[in-house]
């Protein structure tokens, strides 16, 4: 915080919702720690506060959609007399641009993901009503960000964000003992379907030293669990000497592209690979017991990352991997420049180094051209590669994106939503089966919450419920299954939730597994 900042120091009661994915939720904590250090106080309570900001996420129209109704409610209120600021964050803001201002007049700015760093300028301006140009009311990338490979001057402004994160009990990550940590930006892959690549911009790596940091104040502030997160994860690469500031710190750089994978090789000079950013943050942070990493891209996947996984005990056996579909023509015409065969292929490679490793994916039903045969292939992939789960969506065509221009949304909408629920059946039951094969063994798990079925049978929820003795809690194990126990009547919730126990499988279903509770 500069000293000018400090003037901004405030009163005001913000909420914030925060919509989309880990990118998101990320951000908002960040957010939120750089607005309370500001002296904003933050509420549950949308109908107290004086702020009402939106982190939005555009991947698909109903996430915008969701988003727009909270406008238009906000509209309704502002029109009856409330006093109040609307503010937009987030990707939505980036693929809409000004017109979203214009549309929605109750909305006061807008701040895209790239520029959050803006954010506090913002609000000040509009917490003081001051009349603006519309321009004036929205800190936009635009394509700036793809101009050239120099790093933009935001970039800065969003290391900085991740680097004042605060690492206080009272934030989210120390209160739930489990962190996202950010280690690259953006994206560049451009598969047809997808606007984050407008909306977040190039893909950047931060230096190894500033994440290796992030992670070990956040363990030394009593989190256990730290997922690494990218949209790409495993495109990580620093070439170090590159990218210096004026003391010779190392700084983000914007990321090498496809060719620094060329044959496996990495062809830059002094280089951390993500395999090597792997083993520093599980051998120079042993405090986090859990290391997990999201969303990786089946491509580029080297055997050096499988093996990092196999020899470190702290890694998760887990791997987010989206295959998207099982036909081939269907992911040529997604750009995922990948084959069917060449997604298995990394599969039993990641299981032959590893026969317990739990893959989870991303399918996308209803791309443009999928005929009923690409529809079986995607099926007879699920049960070939056995997911432990999969997030299955609809294609939801997005303005700006290659293939809402190039190629036609011809799936109807009742044929998608047949194939969305026929996955589903199909995925229900391969999950029931990979739960049922833990049947009977004792798994680690990393206690997380009061269990929504427990909450739902008491006035004032979870909260109350921390301190009652005998109530069913969840977590997850390594692997990222559900696991939900009772906790014994002679101990509280709060005793076990944020701690690793031991938990014997007595039961399972598609959704979860339940266990009796052996050692803690
Ligand atoms: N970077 C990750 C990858 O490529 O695997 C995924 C990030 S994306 C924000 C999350 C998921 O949303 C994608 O894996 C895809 O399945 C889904 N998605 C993205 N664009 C979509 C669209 N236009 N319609 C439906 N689903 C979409
Ligand atoms: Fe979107 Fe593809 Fe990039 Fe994932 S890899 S964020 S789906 S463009």
């Amino acid at each position: 915080m500069t000293p000018e900042d400090s003037q901004y120091e405030c009163c005001q009661h913000i909420y914030l919702e925060t919509f989309g994915c880990q990118m998101n939720e990320l951000d908002s904590e960040l957010v939120q720690s750089q607005l309370s250090a500001l002296g904003y106080a933050f509420s549950d309570d949308r109908d107290a506060a004086d702020v009402v900001l939106f982190n939005t996420c555009s991947v698909r129209q109903q996430a915008e959609n969701k988003v727009l109704s909270r406008v238009g409610e906000l509209g309704i209120e502002k029109s009856q007399g409330r006093s109040l600021v609307v503010g937009l964050l987030g990707c939505l803001c980036e693929r809409e641009g000004l017109g979203l201002l214009r549309r929605h007049p109750q909305i006061d700015f807008l701040c895209g993901p790239g520029e959050l760093d803006k954010l506090p300028i913002l609000l000040r301006n509009a917490s003081q009503g001051e009349s603006q140009l519309a321009a004036d009311r929205a800190a936009l990338q635009g394509n700036r960000s793809r101009r050239s490979t120099v790093l933009g001057r935001a970039e800065d402004g969003l290391e900085t964000l991740d680097r004042e994160r605060s690492f206080e009990a009272d934030s989210q990550a120390i209160r739930n003992r489990s962190a996202y940590v950010r280690i690259t930006r953006g994206c560049n892959k451009f598969c047809t379907y997808c606007v984050v690549p407008a909306t977040r911009g190039a893909e950047v790596h931060r230096p190894p030293e500033a994440i290796i940091s992030e992670c070990r104040s956040l363990a030394d502030a009593g989190v256990i669990e730290v997922t690494l997160i990218g949209q790409t994860v495993n495109h990580y690469t620093y070439t170090h000497g590159v990218a210096l500031s004026a003391e010779g710190k190392e700084l983000p750089q914007v990321g090498p592209g496809g060719r620094a994978f060329e044959n496996g090789v990495n062809h830059a000079g002094s280089v951390t690979s993500f395999a090597e950013l792997l083993r520093r943050v599980h051998d120079e942070v042993p405090a986090i017991e859990r290391l997990r990493f999201v969303t990786s891209y089946p491509r580029d996947f080297g055997d050096d990352i499988l093996e990092a996984m196999r020899d470190c005990e702290r890694i998760c056996r887990y791997l987010h991997v989206p295959a998207q579909s099982g036909s081939n023509a269907v992911l040529a015409r997604m750009n995922r420049g990948y084959s069917v065969e060449e997604y298995e292929d990394f599969v039993a490679r990641a299981r032959a180094m590893m026969p317990d490793i739990s893959i989870a994916g991303d399918i996308i039903v209803g791309f443009c051209g999928e005929t009923e045969e690409d529809f079986r292939a995607t099926s007879d992939l699920l049960r070939r590669v056995r997911f432990k789960n999969n997030f299955i969506f609809r294609y939801s065509p997005r303005p700006g994106t290659a293939a809402m221009s190039r190629l036609a949304d011809d799936v109807p909408e009742e044929t998608k939503k047949q194939r969305i629920n026929n996955l589903l059946a199909v995925q229900s039951e391969i999950s029931g089966e990979v739960h049922a094969a833990l049947k009977g063994q004792t798994v680690s798990v990393f206690v997380q919450r009061v269990s929504p079925q427990s909450s739902k049978m008491v006035d004032g929820g979870i909260d109350l419920l921390r301190h009652s003795r005998g109530v069913q809690v969840s977590g997850r194990t390594e692997g990222d299954l559900i696991c939900v126990f009772d906790v014994p009547q002679d101990i509280a919730a709060e005793q076990v939730i944020g701690s690793i126990v031991e938990v014997e499988i007595m039961d399972t279903g598609p959704l979860l597994l339940r266990g009796v509770l052996r050692s803690w």
